[in-house]
């Protein structure tokens, strides 16, 4: 199968092109940069949609962008970044007089409200609440096809919470804390933690992509993206310590992560929902790591 993967360059990325070479696929990325392997946005404005049987967008600014500072435009990037790749990518395969079979958007978790008791499926009602859930409606709506493409290509969404890896996301700024025995909770510590290893986010991605057993194929199916081990940030703190044979002593108050990260930002880590992928386990996806020890064994490479 031929994929094209708008943001592949990414952290998620490497590891899905990565696994789809493994099983034999090709891989086109689209970026803001030329380069061998890869087409920019303009020239799939202006070219069309390349010949391929699966397509997934994983482009968008990054919510943890270290250099940026929490403001108006940075928040503008956010959504102008997501919402415009997902509609250029939509808009080339409604265009094409061939398109794929399978058409991925991966958003993520922050659609469900934070709070500590209750539990959501891909079934779950919601409504946006803050900035972040507004991103993800506006751009879950963004991907849409028209209608006459529901015969021809499934349209899934997946909603990743925490992506842990060795090479990037979350994992790349808590090692040197944590290395130097300086990691804590954050928050109260009792938040829900909703996470997913990139290699297993890769897996699912994948699986999403193979062509729909359904006819016509189901339209916007939603797969929750996390491990099935529900976890609290507590409870991800500590293994973390343990795995990494370091205290963490150091708890990181709420207002000062709020201070640090701007609230509307810091509630992905000082708040959390439990996000069950009742979905994604329903279609038979086996998860390499499915729990925090497996996780942070293989990530910290013990
Ligand atoms: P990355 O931060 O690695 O970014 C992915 C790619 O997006 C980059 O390689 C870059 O490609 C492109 N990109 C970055 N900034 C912009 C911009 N301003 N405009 C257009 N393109 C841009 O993302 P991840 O791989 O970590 O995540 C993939 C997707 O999953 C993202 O949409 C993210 O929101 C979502 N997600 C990730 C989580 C995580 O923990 N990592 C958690 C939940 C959701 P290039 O430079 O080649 O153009």
């Amino acid at each position: 199968m031929r994929v094209l993967i708008g943001g592949g360059s990414g952290f998620v990325g490497r590891e899905l092109t990565r696994l789809l070479k493994a099983k034999g696929h090709e891989v086109t990325v689209i970026s803001r940069q030329p380069g061998p392997g890869k087409i920019t946005w303009s020239e799939l404005e202006s070219r069309g949609l390349p010949p391929c049987e699966g397509a997934v967008n994983l482009a968008g600014e990054n919510l943890m962008n270290p250099l940026r500072w929490w403001n108006e435009s940075y928040k503008k990037d956010l959504f102008s970044s997501r919402i415009d790749t997902t509609k250029t990518l939509a808009q080339a395969i409604a265009d094409s007089p061939s398109p794929p079979h399978s058409w991925v958007l991966v958003s993520g978790v922050a659609c469900y409200k934070p709070c500590m008791t209750a539990e959501y499926t891909e079934d779950s009602e919601w409504t946006p609440f803050d900035l972040l859930s507004k991103l993800v409606k506006e751009w879950e709506a963004s991907a849409l096809l028209p209608e006459n493409l529901a015969t021809t290509t499934k349209q899934v969404v997946i909603r990743p919470g925490a992506v842990l890896g060795r090479d990037g996301g979350a994992m790349k700024q808590m090692w040197l804390p944590f290395w130097l025995g300086l990691g804590g909770t954050l928050g109260s510590g009792r938040q829900p933690f909703p996470w997913i290893h990139v290699s297993d986010l890769a897996g699912i991605i994948a699986h999403s992509l193979e062509p729909s057993a359904e006819t016509p194929p189901p339209s916007q199916q939603v797969f929750n993206g996390v491990a099935p081990a529900l976890n609290t940030n507590y409870e991800f703190t500590k293994e973390l310590g343990r795995v990494m044979r370091r205290p963490t002593i150091f708890p990181v108050p709420g207002f000062a992560m709020n201070a640090m990260l701007g609230s509307e930002r810091a509630v992905v880590l000082t708040q959390g929902q439990k996000v069950i992928p009742k979905r994604t386990l329903e279609a038979g996806f086996q998860y390499k790591y499915p729990d925090l020890t497996s996780a942070l064994k293989e990530i910290i490479g013990s």
